[in-house]
Parts: structure tokens; C-alpha cells; sequence
């Protein structure tokens, strides 16, 4: 609808990415943007203090479709070189992390991510555009559970992805 794209571009805005793509939920979002990466012998590493529901769902459904997912220190920064390897295709991150609230160095995780070719994934909710500008730190993918601050909160269930350039295609084909 009109609407729907009048928010998709408003959070795109606001991220400072290149397009947006709304959802029914901010776990929809996750998965969505998860599964538009990823393919199965893929490797796939997520930080360590993700939202419950997306490190279930990483577990669950992620390995039984063939991929392989590990989980790293959320404060590891430039370290995660050691953990990069030639099928690692994504790096999930979630900054601050739910529960623990590490604070990740997501310019230094993703520019050794991308060194390797791998996309990056970050769940920047808690933050907001409003205080991390994710785009600006190398994220190509930036997620929104709108069910928290964007709708006030938890008054409606909505999720957003926006996309840089380089993962725009993919995340718009799912
Ligand atoms: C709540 C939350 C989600 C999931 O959002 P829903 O709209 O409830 O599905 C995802 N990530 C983070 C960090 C959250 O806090």
C-alpha cells in the first residue's frame, strides 16, 4: 500500500540505507533477511547475545537447512579474522546485544567480514538509527523490531530490513 511504502522509505531514510522492506514482525524481519543470504553449506557466525527468538531460530531451523551456524564473544572486534573461514557467507550481529548489552565494534567485525566476501547482518533495534547509523559502520543489512520503539511499544507486532546497494537485490528477492 501507499502507507506501507511511505514507512518503508521513511526507516530507510533514517538508517541511511538504500531501501527498505516491511514485515509482520520484527522476528519475520531476522529470519527474512537471514534466509535471503544464506544457503545451505553455508557458514554463518552470530553474536553470542542475539534476541532469543533469532538464536532458536539459528539453531532450529538455520542447521537443519544445512547451514552451519557459530556462535562468537559479542566483544571479539577485529578477532573474528580467526573465525572467518572460506564458506562463511554472513555475520549476524545484534548492538547493543539483548540481555548483556555488549556494545560490538561492528566497523572492525565487518570490514574483516567483507575482507572474506561475507555479508553483515545487524539487528539494530536497540540502538536505533536514531544513535548507531549503521551504514556509516559497514552493515549491508540493518533490521528493526518496529514492535518496540517505532510503534510506541509492543502496541502492534512490525518489523523492517533496510539494505545497502550491495544486498538490496537479495533482500528484496528473498
Ligand atoms: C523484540 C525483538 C525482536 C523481535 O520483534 P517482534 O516484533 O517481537 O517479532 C527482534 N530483535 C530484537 C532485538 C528485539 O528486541
Amino acid at each position: 500500500t501507499a502507507t506501507t511504502q511511505a514507512f518503508e522509505s521513511a526507516i530507510a531514510e533514517l538508517e541511511g540505507g538504500h531501501a527498505a522492506i516491511v514485515f509482520p514482525s520484527g522476528l519475520a524481519a531476522c529470519t527474512h533477511a537471514i534466509l535471503a543470504v544464506a544457503r545451505s553449506g553455508d557458514h554463518v557466525l552470530m553474536s553470542d547475545s542475539v534476541y532469543g527468538p533469532t538464536r532458536q531460530f539459528a539453531q532450529r531451523v538455520l542447521r537443519r537447512l544445512g547451514i552451519e551456524v557459530e556462535f562468537f564473544d559479542p566483544l571479539v572486534g577485529g578477532a573474528i579474522r580467526q573465525l572467518l573461514r572460506a564458506t562463511t557467507r554472513l555475520v549476524y550481529l545484534e548492538s547493543p546485544g539483548s540481555l548483556t548489552f555488549e556494545v560490538q565494534d561492528v566497523a572492525a567485525i565487518a570490514a574483516e567480514a567483507h575482507r572474506r566476501g561475507a555479508f553483515v547482518i545487524l539487528d539494530n533495534t536497540w540502538a536505533t538509527p536514531l544513535f548507531f547509523r549503521p551504514f556509516e559502520h559497514g552493515v549491508d543489512i540493518s533490521i528493526q523490531a518496529a514492535t518496540k520503539y517505532i510503534v510506541g511499544h509492543s502496541d502492534a507486532l512490525l518489523g523492517v530490513a533496510t539494505a545497502n546497494r550491495r544486498a538490496w537485490d537479495l533482500l528484496r528477492d528473498g
